[in-house]
């Protein structure tokens, strides 16, 4: 038997295992040790840095050919890459729209890499853990246990796959088999003109163009003005395009919005319309016992997408979508592949988990999701996403005592626009002045605030999306906005 001749030892096969796994040991509780360190004093350190030259040089070395003591590439990653992070994680961080993290996710992704499970489907616990998250989505949002899902990276992916089904299922002929152009009457999408940039990329990447997501205007609380979404189907019919989908908004990016869901889901019956909300900011509501009035609606949702990496500060990526019709779902996506046949039993004889979207291979994002659910419960999740919000009125609070500040747009959940007023300045002066404040703040280290425009106008923006958040942070930003006002504009 040839084949099963041992080799000789000039021939040994080499792995990627470590030589003294008793080296790896103690290095590996040092990591843990410095991680929890790193957490604990979060509050201590500023809310952004810059970078030295030195250390971004060093992210230009070329392709390493031989190899370094992992002790040695451990410093480096604590010397140039632990000091100068994004930041979410900084209890002052309240730029766009982004989950804090937490440890136990953090120890649940190190968990999940160990195991290194394909979650492309199979039967196996990850597999089966990974159906659960969705469905334990299902149950937060209301949805029926009928209902599919899958998750994906975020929010982004989550959209781009809901339009996908939405729009195979309203095409009127076979769009996998014979394409967009087949279709014989254009496809419309209606969303509000706060509508997030991703909806642009899902229209574009189905083929159907920009053109076909109209962005309807809206009324004064930035929700979708819904006399003129009426209006702009009626008009669409008539020119002979097929209005197919309503984008519902719960929680816009810009303000934290959130469209009238109930109108939206019976303009979409009386219309025979596709209904998808994206809920990547606000579909979490549905657990927060005093602001999930708000979203009630949701329920009635074709489809529905949900980012666990913002409101269930999961580290990222992790997002959902949910899909009423499963089939519809299923009939978007699955394909059967000779060489990924179901077997009576074994390992292939589970769910085809990457037939509920476009990956093949898919990490395990589930173990985040799940451990930290576990851990809390469901029901302090709800409670911290109440927190961030009575937070956000506190700090609208301040700002409309303050005579040299002012809200740019109203509060609805967690999403704060204001700005320094100063009468001696024009517009253009202004949005510089708030730029330069924003600026300061960031590299002085006290926060990291972001802009924006709404309805024309400029502002600072603190989106309150963070568990680490206290009070007496938005007290120091408001002291020290109006000082950087004061030192800039005397
Ligand atoms: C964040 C966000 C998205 C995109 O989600 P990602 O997780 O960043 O891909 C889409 N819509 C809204 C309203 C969002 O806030």
């Amino acid at each position: 038997m040839d084949v099963l001749r041992k080799p000789a030892f000039s021939e040994a096969e080499e792995t990627l295992d470590p030589f003294d796994w008793s080296d790896v040991r103690k290095l590996s509780h040092r990591m843990v040790d410095d991680s929890i360190d790193y957490l604990r004093d979060v509050r201590e350190r500023p809310a952004w840095r810059k970078m030295p030259f030195e250390v971004k040089e060093t992210f230009e070395r070329p392709l390493p050919r031989s190899p370094m003591p992992l002790d040695e590439v451990y410093r480096q990653v604590s010397d140039n890459l632990m000091p100068y992070p994004m930041g979410n994680i900084h209890p002052r961080f309240w730029s766009w729209y982004m989950g804090s993290s937490n440890f136990t996710g953090a120890l649940a992704d190190f968990l999940a890499a160990v195991q290194g499970s394909n979650l492309g489907g199979g039967n196996h616990a990850a597999a089966l853990m990974d159906v659960q998250v969705v469905n334990w989505c299902k149950e937060m949002m209301g949805f029926p246990a009928s209902a599919s899902g899958t998750l994906v990276s975020g929010g982004s992916m989550a959209n781009l796959l809901a339009l996908t089904v939405a729009r195979n299922f309203k095409a009127g002929v076979n769009i996998r088999e014979d394409g967009i152009g087949a279709i014989e009457r254009p496809l419309r999408f209606y969303a509000s003109d706060q509508v997030h940039s991703c909806h642009r990329k899902a229209v574009e990447a189905l083929g159907l163009g920009n053109k076909s997501l109209r962005r309807v205007p809206t009324d004064a609380e930035l929700r979708i003005d819904i006399a003129a979404l009426r209006a702009a189907i009626s008009e669409d019919r008539a020119a002979g395009f097929n209005p197919a989908c309503l984008i519902a908004t719960a929680g816009t990016v810009n303000t934290g919005s959130i469209d009238d869901l109930e109108a939206l889901a019976d303009l979409a019956a009386e219309e025979a319309l596709w209904l998808h909300v994206d809920g990547c900011i606000g579909a979490l509501l549905a657990i927060a016992p005093a602001n999930a009035y708000r979203v009630s609606g949701i329920t009635r949702a074709d489809s529905v997408a949900l980012d666990p990496h913002k409101w269930l500060h999961a580290p990222f990526e992790v997002g959902c979508v949910l899909v009423r019709d499963a089939s519809a779902h299923r009939g978007a996506f699955a394909v059967t592949q000779e060489y990924l046949e179901s077997t009576p039993r074994g390992l292939a004889s589970g769910n085809w988990l990457y037939e509920y979207g476009l990956q093949t291979t898919r990490g395990f994002r589930a173990l985040k999701v799940w451990m930290a659910l576990l851990e809390h419960g469901v029901e302090k999740f709800g409670r911290l996403i109440d927190q961030n919000i009575a937070q956000a009125r506190y700090l609208t609070s301040l700002i409309e005592q303050e005579p040299l500040l002012e809200l740019v747009a109203p509060t609805s959940i967690n999403i704060v626009c204001f700005r320094y007023k100063h009468d001696g300045i024009d517009e253009v002066g202004r949005k510089a002045l708030n730029l330069e404040i924003m600026l300061r703040l960031q590299e002085e280290g006290i926060a990291v605030l972001s802009d924006t425009t709404v309805h024309g106008e400029h502002c600072l923006r603190v989106a309150v999306n963070n568990h680490r958040t206290r009070h007496e942070d938005l007290d120091m930003l408001i002291q020290e906005t109006l000082r950087l006002g004061a030192l800039l504009m005397p």
